[in-house]
């Protein structure tokens, strides 16, 4: 019988400073920490999730300043069911190199690698310089769904986790 994978392992990557390791935090331990140093993102954390009432462990690799040296180590995204790939909603550039990690991770990732691409800081709406129009087109282009999250303000966030484990191929 099909049934879900016992683990997730879910890659995040996106620019520094986007907010990857506050997203983490918030979806794991329920909290924000305003003044995280970026390269001291935890590199690796899990969470035990109920998907349809069966128990999964969702294994997530924060790239933990690799996205400094703009490109990531095979054995980050080795074995990878989900990756999340996120930008900020208040940084333009940050959308422009996107691109660059989904391709790098279309090229060298596992073939049926599950997108999602998240548009954080939605809580600072007034700075914005990406309408979610857009992101959703690009998303959509690439086979990938958008959602806007503020990790703040916890918005979105466990959601954004849940529906990409969702999408995640059921064993047998
Ligand atoms: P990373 O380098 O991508 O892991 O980014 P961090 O998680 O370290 O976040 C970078 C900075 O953005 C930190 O100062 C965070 O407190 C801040 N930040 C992260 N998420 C949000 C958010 O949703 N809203 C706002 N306003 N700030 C955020």
């Amino acid at each position: 019988m099909a049934a879900r994978p016992r683990e997730i392992k879910l890659v995040i990557i996106g620019d520094s400073g986007v907010g990857k390791s506050s997203l983490v935090l918030r979806f794991v331990t329920q909290s924000f920490k305003p003044f995280s140093e970026s390269t001291i993102g935890a590199s690796f954390m899990s969470k035990v999730i109920e998907l349809d009432g069966q128990t999964v462990k969702v294994q997530i690799w924060d790239t933990a300043g690799q996205e400094k040296y703009k490109s990531l180590a095979p054995m980050y995204y080795r074995g990878a069911a989900a990756a999340i790939v996120v930008y900020d909603i208040t940084r333009r550039e940050s959308f422009g190199t996107l691109q660059r990690w989904v391709s790098e991770l279309q090229e060298k990732g596992p073939r049926d690698l599950r997108i999602m691409v998240a548009g954080n800081k939605k809580d600072l709406e007034g700075d914005r310089q990406v309408a979610a129009e857009e992101a959703e087109a690009y998303a959509e282009s690439i086979g990938a769904r958008y959602m806007e999250t503020s990790a703040k303000d916890d918005m979105a966030v466990q959601d954004l986790f849940l529906s990409l484990c969702q999408q995640v191929p059921l064993v047998s």
